[in-house]
């Protein structure tokens, strides 16, 4: 069967059809732009990248265009939509309503409505995604899989605050923590390239990309990660402050004038390694550059990512009372050797020992821990689509 997965932004879709016998990609591109003037760019199997502007004054414009250019006589990789048998979406957000992907309903849409709340920006164009798939592949079955649904399995002293519990009980204030789909992915398939059986292994898993978070899981089951209700609690991130003294916002807001608006702003998109670097940039190939020629604030601010990533790890041993296999994954996990080399400098002390040459290699799947390690700790590209897909068609 062809599965088209979506993953739907306000303003964005990024689009994949995988045949799920073979999972090979048919064709994947994004939409842009979208409510602004639109732009597509296709590119099927094999094929050139194809670059168009097109009017996409909503998101049913943007389908229309990914069907069009799926089914195109030249360049399409289907005949007819009868060719695509289900579409897989990306939803943010499940609360405490999902904790596994689920087939759409006009049930499941308004519990993710309900949802909304807590993923204000994502959520509702999840929604605007599906509906617009309805509109234009009526009868075609849909999924949703959720970002948040793999931590479901979180016990109640891993996803409580320390705040007043009433909060929880009337608005849901908890951590949920996010990249659900690759921490589940990405430990599986070390579980599956170490021999080791995944229901009995301690893992954890380092997602750095430009929004990165970490997981323990136990046993299969995520157990404990950094995200929280939102994804701005945990680790220092590309723009994202990660954890911070709560009270810094108070001591902000008066000395800078800043209200809540400001404040949301200033930690999620002037923070993390952007803001340490006195605004440089929040990629890491343009920190490692600066660092390299002497930029100090860029140094720092690897430094500081390192450390958080390491003390994070270290507090995940503790979680699981152990730990078997260290995943690193996501673009910084799974093309940055320094920054690996960094994290693992701080856990020696688990009886980790690093292949160097190993170490060096970048976007593929990787041991880099020597044969002798107490630990092993490997590189394993994610697939988010490929997960999608794969529980789109296990649910049909
Ligand atoms: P997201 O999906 O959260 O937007 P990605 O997982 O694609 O992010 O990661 C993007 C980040 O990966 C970039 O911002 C950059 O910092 C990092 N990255 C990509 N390639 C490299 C590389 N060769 N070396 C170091 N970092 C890299």
């Amino acid at each position: 069967m062809n599965v088209l997965v979506i993953n739907c932004g306000s303003s964005s879709l990024k689009f994949q059809l995988i045949n799920s016998d073979s999972e090979a990609v048919l064709a994947k591109g994004l939409c842009e732009r979208i409510g602004i003037d639109g732009r597509l760019t296709y590119q099927p199997a094999g094929g050139e990248k194809e670059v168009s502007d097109k009017a996409m004054p909503t998101h049913t414009e943007a389908i229309q265009f990914v069907i069009d250019a799926l089914t195109n006589e030249k360049t399409g990789v289907v005949k007819s939509l009868d060719e695509i048998g289900a579409v897989g979406h990306r939803v943010v957000h499940g609360g405490e309503k999902f904790a596994s992907s689920v087939v759409i309903t006009d049930e499941v849409k308004k519990a993710v409505e309900e949802c909304n709340d807590l993923a204000p920006l994502h959520n509702p164009a999840n929604l605007i995604g599906v509906a617009a798939c309805e509109k234009l592949m009526p009868g075609t079955p849909m999924v949703a899989v959720f970002d948040t649904a793999f931590h479901q399995t979180m016990p109640e002293k891993a996803y409580m605050y320390g705040l007043p519990y009433e909060y929880y009980e009337k608005y849901k204030v908890r951590r949920y923590g996010f990249h659900g789909t690759s921490h589940s992915y990405v430990s599986k398939r070390a579980a599956e390239i170490l021999g080791v059986p995944y229901d009995q292994t301690k893992t954890i898993v380092c997602h750095l990309g430009n929004g990165s978070s970490i997981s323990a899981v136990l046993n299969g089951k995520s157990v404990d990660t950094s995200m929280g209700l939102t994804p701005l609690e945990g680790l220092v991130m590309g723009t994202r402050s990660g954890d911070i003294d709560p009270a810094i916002l108070e001591f902000i807001a008066k000395k800078e004038n800043l209200d809540i608006a400001g404040l949301m702003n200033m930690l999620n998109k002037k923070s993390g390694v952007y803001g340490l670097s006195n605004n440089l940039s929040s990629d890491f190939r343009d920190l490692d550059a600066a660092a390299a020629e002497g930029n100090v604030p860029a140094k720092i601010a690897l430094e500081v990512f390192a450390y958080r990533v390491a003390k994070y790890v270290g507090s995940y041993v503790a979680a699981m009372n152990g730990v078997d296999n260290i995943v690193f994954t996501a673009g910084i996990g799974e093309n940055s050797g320094p920054v690996r080399a960094d994290v693992l400098s701080y856990l020696g002390y688990l009886g980790i020992e690093v292949d160097a040459e190993a170490n060096k290699k970048r976007g593929e799947e990787v041991l880099i821990s020597t044969p002798d390690s107490k630990v092993k700790v490997l590189v394993v590209p994610t697939n988010e689509e490929l997960a999608i897909a794969r529980e789109t068609v296990a649910l049909l």
